[in-house]
């Protein structure tokens, strides 16, 4: 899609967003005609009123007038009210969907955008640029709307009152009020984008110093992070600067068309129609009068585009294509620990499993379904900007409730194996099989109910201890979250508060806390604990040999297919079958450094 129509595709796509509150905005767009009618109508009252006391003297209260003054006074302020209310109502109401929206289409994609666009920039689309849109629902559908009906009511009026001449005097004057708006349209645009990238590129680079802080301390770089910041805020500061010139063009061009405008009118009404001086004078306070109005344009071309581009980065965002295409029917699977219903919503409550107490045992396999819980036959894989593939024709085999250990140095493909088995990726040649069935046709839900992954640097939230357990079982019972509490060797309490990102734990206890909570994600697949399989990626680098061992054989009791990737040999001891990684090819393990 070129840039050129992108605006109007986005417009099209807010307008139909907004359509399941088009009756609260309806409301908005009318308590904002009859408002703006009101104050117009506050200001032409009383020059239409000199005007007829100068030409029929003694015909009009002062009364009537006051009274009238009031009474459209009070109209104004009310209905200004219900339309900021209601446009608000809407707006909030909208903006709410939005977010939801937004994090229901990036969450399953996470783990791909994240490491593509970084996490803070990912938060400043889905949290503030969602904010940037509310200036569409709230303050962009009703000005629009009356920007365009009521200065052509005051122009028809005119024509009615004052004549043609003087109409046409007012319609150019009001026209201009809709181009001084659009001046610099094209550049306010350019300058949104500019904007938006600056932005998301300055809260980056404040959360990446954050998290380096200590070597940026300890290395004494705290200079160079802040010139790097200086350059960002300078390409920020240019965009402002450029913005706050064309708004100023725009502020210093209204005040003159409305002046001079006003003038414009009265000379040409009381040339071409002297005779209809109150028609005159209140055509010419219809100039003033509409000028809230049209003012409202004029902002909205700052904050307009500013909205639109803020709309074309959630999009970007929310539908970015998946890194892994879904099968439009995913077929269920049919290996040896498929459930009865295979795509059975996620058990609310307790765990099942041979592992755990009181549930019900592993499902039995169909006749005839394979020996295999999981499979890679033949893959390569490459990450899409590296030339040389990550994996070159890698085979592995893990028959059910057994533990398989891959070793192998840093960097020698690992974890991408992990990744390929929760479908984060997809091979380019070669098969990755979960359950019997090809993880492309079982589709990233499937896997990823079946496949639960424990890595190194886990996230946790900043909760209790059982909040972040149940993250993965919301009903679980206590005695579950106990449960694999124990499993995991972590003897922490249930009600314990953790802190940001469980900073009040040990980094052995994070880890220990996060696989107690991989586990229990385990127990929830469909085919229950034993159903499942479970990848613990360097899951248990923080522990001592001791703890590692007791963990790891404490996972193996609960009969899941595993798979444990670790440096160490020693921490595999327990697998029952060995695979040794060198440069993304299965090497003899007795080769290995
Ligand atoms: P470690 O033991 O250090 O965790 P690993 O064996 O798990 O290493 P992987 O994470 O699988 O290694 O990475 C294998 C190779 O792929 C590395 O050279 C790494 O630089 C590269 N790589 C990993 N993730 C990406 C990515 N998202 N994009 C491009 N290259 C990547
Ligand atoms: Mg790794």
């Amino acid at each position: 899609m070129t840039q050129r129509n992108r605006p109007m595709t986005d417009l099209r796509w807010l307008l139909a967003f907004a359509a399941p509150a088009r009756g609260v905005l309806a409301v908005s767009v009318l308590a904002r005609l009859l408002g703006h009618t009101a104050s117009a109508a506050a200001l032409a009252l009383p020059a239409w009123a000199i005007g007829a006391a100068l030409t029929q003297p003694g015909d009009l209260s002062v009364l009537v007038v006051v009274a009238g003054l009031i009474v459209l006074a009070l109209a104004a302020g009310a209905l200004r009210y219900l339309e900021q209310l209601t446009g608000h109502l809407a707006a909030f109401r909208l903006l709410g969907e939005l977010r939801i929206w937004v994090m229901h289409r990036v969450l399953p994609q996470a783990p791909a955008v994240i490491d593509v666009r970084g996490a803070a920039r990912v938060l400043d689309v889905a949290v503030r640029d969602v904010d940037r849109i509310e200036v569409f629902f709230a303050h962009t559908i009703a000005p629009a709307i009356s920007a365009v009906l009521l200065p052509a009511a005051a122009i028809g009026f005119t024509a009615a009152t004052a004549g043609p001449p003087t109409a046409l005097s007012l319609a150019l004057v009001l026209a201009a009020g809709w181009a001084v708006s659009l001046l610099g349209r094209g550049a306010g645009r350019q300058t949104a984008r500019v904007l938006g990238r600056a932005r998301g590129d300055i809260t980056q680079h404040v959360a990446d110093s954050l998290r380096v802080r200590d070597v940026i301390q300890g290395a004494g770089t705290l200079e160079e992070r802040l010139a790097a910041m200086r350059e960002l805020d300078a390409r920020l500061g240019a965009a402002l600067t450029a913005r706050s010139r064309r708004a100023g063009v725009r502020h210093g061009a209204t005040a003159l068309r409305v002046w001079g405008g006003t003038l414009l009118v009265l000379l040409v009404g009381l040339a071409t129609a002297p005779g209809a001086l109150p028609a005159v004078l209140l055509a010419a306070a219809l100039v003033p009068g509409t000028a809230t109005g049209l003012d409202t344009l004029e902002r909205l071309a700052v904050s307009l585009p500013a909205g639109l581009e803020a709309t074309r980065r959630v999009r970007e965002l929310a539908e970015a294509s998946p890194l892994v295409p879904e099968p439009s029917e995913p077929t269920a699977p049919t290996g040896p620990t498929a459930p009865i219903s295979p795509i059975s919503p996620i058990s609310p409550t307790g765990l099942r499993g041979p592992g755990f107490s009181g549930v019900s045992t592993q499902a039995t396999a169909p006749a005839g379904g394979s020996r295999i819980a999981a499979e890679l036959t033949d893959v390569t894989f490459r990450y899409p900007d590296r030339p040389d593939p990550v994996l070159e024709s890698i085979s592995l085999h893990l028959a059910p409730g057994t533990t398989v250990g891959i070793t192998g140095p840093t960097g020698s493909g690992k974890s991408t194996i992990a990744r390929l088995l929760q479908r984060h990726r997809d091979p380019e040649a070669g098969t990755v099989t979960i359950d019997g069935v090809d993880a492309r046709r079982l589709g990233s839900t499937q896997v990823q109910r079946i496949v639960a992954v424990a890595d190194q640097d886990p996230f946790l939230l900043d909760a209790t201890v059982a909040a972040n357990l149940r993250l993965a079982a919301p009903g679980a019972p206590d005695a579950a979250l106990e449960e694999v509490l124990r499993t995991a060797c972590s003897p922490l309490p249930l009600d314990r508060c953790i802190g940001p990102r469980g900073s009040a734990l040990s980094g052995g206890e994070r880890q220990r806390l996060a696989l107690a909570r991989t586990v229990l994600r385990a127990g929830q697949a469909p085919g229950g604990i034993a159903g499942a399989i479970l990848v613990l990626d360097e899951a248990t680098s923080h522990q001592d040999p001791l703890t590692q061992e007791r963990v790891v054989a404490g996972v193996q009791r609960l009969g899941t297919s595993t798979v444990v990737i670790a440096h160490r040999h020693e921490t595999l001891r327990p697998a029952d079958h060995l695979i040794h990684l060198e440069n993304g090819r299965v090497v003899p393990a007795d080769s290995s450094c």
